[in-house]
């Protein structure tokens, strides 16, 4: 997301930066380079007109000309107005008390609806509340199914105290097509199931089609009418640029809606909706849906965002998602043993399943800054915690807590029992070792020295195993690691 707009912001802003004295056609050009790319970035061309004229304002209007350090300035400027262009900040949920508060999701099909409607039941369960997920839309039998199939894995699946739970009414599909009123009734029935079994929140996916049309607003209007939601969120595609612009203007003329979820927010899309969807609808954006997952969707930040736009990472965000993946006593207990030198093998999976919670490696690094830029093009390669995990589970208990024990027919039996190298397992024991030697030297440090070791240990690496690109990253994992 964004890197192509990345990319030609920082060109532009290069060009002011080392000059002895800017003059105003410096600035002009430089705000023409700025505009090319936000009109590549698909960013709709209303939008662009204003916050070319607003951010050229700024900018003649201050320092940038005179400062020593125009580019700097710039950013400033830059960063400031791609804030308010995405509106205030508006994320998360209000709820309302007492509940059950209503959440009505709608949106094209395709947009990622019932994936957002698990995703957001686990984020709401995260954080103590119970749901119940209605299937709303009875055009396609198929629908009901799979929103079942997504909530009740959340069910079982994520974290949190709160209960989730599905309504579905499959049998009223048929009558669907004859009598209008089919997906009301499932709505109000399962709101007063919402009520009688004390859910927080009932969470209701309505129809989606494949564009938008009369007959889906008014069953929208009605269902809108009958169960009065308090809260109306669309969800939209941001990989369809100004058509998800389009589509979220016609649902909140109709509609209201209350916020905006944008979809596909990992994808290689050119991030023209995140910065034209509030400008042109009004309506703020709240979510965004970052992965497949049914954890990946984050609150949405204008700040952070515009801040990953110029370049400056996130690295808010990323603490976040840390704290939120992260079970620190297991940290602290992993610290200890580690500070005493019993850190297990076991226990080094355990803390790569930890850190693979938080997203796919190059999101996360994507978060720092200015790495995101250098990591252009490159591929990590995810599988490395499955060969990982596999050579592991190839050993007896006590070889994985002893690794010194691991002599060449034991190497060889692991290596066969694993499917992978005899050189891999060698490797990863030796790496083991040398990290469990380190961390023993941790222990007994001082601040400074540990900074020095810790450097020294993201170079050598736990891992590194013979695909391609694997130490860099079992050397990234390994900081985070010792960061904990
Ligand atoms: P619906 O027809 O609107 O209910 O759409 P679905 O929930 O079935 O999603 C359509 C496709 O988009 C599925 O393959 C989802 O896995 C995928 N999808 C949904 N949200 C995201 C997202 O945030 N990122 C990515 N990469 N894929 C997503």
């Amino acid at each position: 997301m964004f890197a192509a707009l990345t990319d030609r912001f920082s060109e532009a802003f290069r060009r002011l930066s080392g000059r002895g004295t800017i003059t105003e056609t410096n600035v002009r050009e430089v705000m023409e380079e700025v505009r090319t790319a936000l009109l590549e970035a698909d960013v709709h061309q209303e939008v662009v007109n204003t916050l070319c004229e607003e951010i050229l304002q700024d900018a003649l209007g201050t320092a940038v000309i005179r400062s020593l350090k125009p580019a700097a300035e710039m950013i400033g400027i830059v960063h400031k107005r791609l804030v308010e262009v995405m509106g205030a900040p508006s994320p998360g949920i209000s709820l309302v008390e007492p509940g059950p508060t209503v959440v009505m999701m709608c949106g094209l099909q395709g947009s990622g609806k019932t994936t957002t409607c698990g995703k957001l039941a686990a984020y709401l369960r995260k954080r103590g509340q119970s749901v119940l997920v209605c299937a709303a839309d009875l055009q396609r039998p198929a629908a009901v199914e799979q929103l079942r199939i997504v909530v009740e894995s959340v069910a079982q699946d994520g974290t949190g105290s709160g209960r989730v739970a599905f309504h579905g009414e499959p049998d009223k599909c048929a009558e669907h097509g004859r009598a209008t009123g089919a997906a009301v009734g499932v709505c109000q029935r399962a709101l007063r199931r919402a009520r009688d079994e004390r859910f927080d929140v009932l969470i209701i996916d309505t129809a989606g089609r494949l564009h938008i049309d009369e007959p889906l607003m008014g069953e929208l209007a009605a269902i809108d009418r009958a169960v009065e939601p308090h809260q109306i969120l669309l969800v939209v595609d941001a990989m369809s640029g100004q058509d998800a612009v389009a589509s979220a203007s016609s649902f909140h003329a109709r509609l209201a809606v209350d916020g905006v979820i944008l979809t596909k927010f990992d994808s290689d899309t050119r991030g023209g909706a995140a910065l034209s969807v509030r400008r042109i609808t009004g309506a703020p954006i709240k979510f965004v849906g970052v992965g497949e997952r049914s954890t990946a969707l984050e609150e949405f930040h204008p700040e952070r965002i515009a801040g990953r736009i110029l370049g400056m990472g996130d690295v808010v965000s990323l603490a976040e998602k840390a704290h939120e993946a992260v079970d620190e006593a297991e940290a602290a207990r992993m610290a200890e043993k580690m500070a005493q030198g019993k850190l297990s093998l076991d226990d080094l999976v355990s803390q790569m399943r930890m850190l693979r919670k938080l997203g796919p490696i190059k999101q996360l690094l994507g978060m720092l800054p200015g790495v995101g830029s250098a990591l252009k093009g490159l591929e990590f390669d995810e599988t490395q915690l499955d060969r990982l995990q596999g050579i592991v589970h190839s050993m007896t208990p006590s070889e994985r807590t002893n690794v010194s024990s691991l002599d060449k027919s034991r190497i060889r039996r692991v290596a066969a029992g694993s499917g992978v190298p005899t050189a891999d397992v060698t490797k990863l024991t030796r790496q083991f070792e040398s990290m469990q030697k380190l961390g023993m030297q941790l222990g007994g440090m001082g601040a400074l020295g540990r900074a020095g070791a810790m450097r020294e240990m993201a170079r050598s690496g736990p891992g590194g195993l013979s695909s391609k690109g694997s130490s860099r990253t079992e050397s990234i994992k390994a900081k985070f690691k010792k960061r904990r």
